[in-house]
């Protein structure tokens, strides 16, 4: 018994040291041969585990290869899972030659077994992640006790099923650690990307705001020469023409300087129609450029409470993202009207859509499926909404498109 203990804490802790590896190797910058030092690691944890097994009183024999082997397969690739294996039937022709054959198809069909649920694994939460590694362990579990009834060593099945259940608990606490690692791993990545843009982005509001002020002496000077009498007419139309122009540019920094002030006004009554076709003709020069159209059904007047620079943000983030869901082109249709207490706004594309799993992940920090993407924009925008005791609902069908139904409370 006090045997069987020592035996079991020593597999733990050889399986555990794997986590605590992984975890620090890959918090720390400077090891640059940190996916060989893993490597080693697994192989020298698959080295200890079968030079150390767990002896029954029936003669049978248990140790954890298969985690070491788990871990290969699913942080590291199904080349470096094989070369394990490889490494494991060599190991056990030099050990036990008899017994090659029967380890050869187990682990052939617990490779396959991966092979089946590899992709399920590869994109599910970690939670679900754990009960994959639990439906493994409890698939081998059966047939090993399966093996130890037929060998008529039925009365140690207590010791397998604890040393089955102390093995399960050893992979989940080390896939967890792992995932943490590689979770925390992101959010650092994608906390210095946010603090660098939110960097740039104040940067770009300083110097359009700076442009502001030449502009506006710039403009009061062409007043002065188009209130000249001996103007030739020619000489008029330039002098509007480059008027008109400034007020563009003076448009588009003032968009530009909503977007990027931080929420400063307070609550007020808001023209929703009104700020939604703005809103649609800033973007449509956006939209034209990557081949999208704008098709709007709104309704006037459509009353609401809050600060417009914020909803501005919400509608273009949306919009935004609707367009680059569609790199085919297509149409977003944005319909606005009553429903109810609340103002309905809907925006519909025609872009790639999303997965069960994806919508379920929508709105959390850092969620971004894009290359450049900050996965911040619909984050801000449920944060938006929901202080405005608004909701936001989204249903998606892959390869079809993407429908944002946004309610505010009517004004
Ligand atoms: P970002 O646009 O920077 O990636 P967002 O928070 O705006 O961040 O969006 C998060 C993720 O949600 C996107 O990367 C994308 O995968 C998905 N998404 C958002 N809107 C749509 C849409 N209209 N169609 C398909 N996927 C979308
Ligand atoms: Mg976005």
């Amino acid at each position: 018994m006090v045997a069987f203990l020592k035996d079991l804490i020593l597999h733990f802790s050889i399986i555990l040291s794997l986590g605590f590896m992984y975890n620090f190797l890959w918090m720390q910058k400077r090891y640059t041969y940190k996916l060989h030092i893993f490597k080693l690691s697994i192989l020298a944890a698959l080295l200890l585990t079968m030079a150390l097994p767990v002896r029954f009183h029936g003669g049978m024999e248990f140790d954890l290869k298969l985690i070491p082997i788990f871990i290969a397969y699913f942080y590291l690739g199904r080349t470096d899972s094989f070369l394990l294996v490889a490494v494991l039937l060599l190991l056990q022709g030099f050990l036990e030659i008899e017994k090659l054959g029967v380890t050869s198809i187990n682990y052939a069909v617990i490779l396959i077994l991966f092979f089946a649920i590899e992709k399920m694994y590869k994109d599910t939460s970690v939670k679900k992640k754990i009960a994959l590694g639990l439906f493994v362990y409890a698939l081998i579990t059966s047939t090993r006790l399966a093996a130890l009834i037929n060998s008529g060593n039925a009365e140690d099945y207590l010791y397998l099923l604890v040393f089955s259940l102390v093995s399960f608990i050893a992979l989940s606490v080390t896939i967890y650690i792992i995932e943490m690692t590689n979770f925390q791993l992101q959010m650092m990545h994608e906390l210095h990307k946010a603090e660098k843009f939110s960097a740039i982005s104040q940067l770009a509001a300083s110097v359009a705001h700076e442009i502001r002020n030449p502009m506006t002496t710039i403009r009061g000077f062409m007043q002065v020469l188009q209130g000249e009498r001996n103007l030739s007419a020619d000489q008029n139309l330039f002098i509007s023409i480059s008027l008109q122009e400034l007020d563009r540019t003076q448009t588009i920094i003032d968009n530009f300087l909503s977007l990027a002030k931080p929420n400063t006004g307070g609550m007020v009554k808001i023209n929703l129609s009104r700020l939604l076709r703005e809103i649609i003709d800033f973007m449509r020069s956006y939209s034209h450029l990557a081949n999208t159209e704008l098709v709007e059904g709104i309704e006037k007047n459509l009353w609401i409470k809050g600060d417009a620079h914020e909803i501005r943000q919400v509608f273009i983030n949306i919009l935004k993202n609707g367009i680059e869901a569609m790199p085919g082109g297509g149409s977003i249709y944005i319909i606005a009207k009553i429903d109810k207490d609340y103002v309905k706004v809907q925006f519909r594309d025609e872009g790639v859509g999303m997965k069960k799993a994806q919508l379920e992940r929508l709105g959390n920090p850092y969620y971004s499926t894009k290359e450049k993407g900050t996965g911040l924009g619909l984050m801000i925008s449920y944060d938006i909404i929901q202080r405005m005791r608004g909701k936001i609902v989204v249903d998606s069908e892959e390869g079809k498109g993407t429908t944002f139904t946004i309610l505010l409370p009517c004004e």
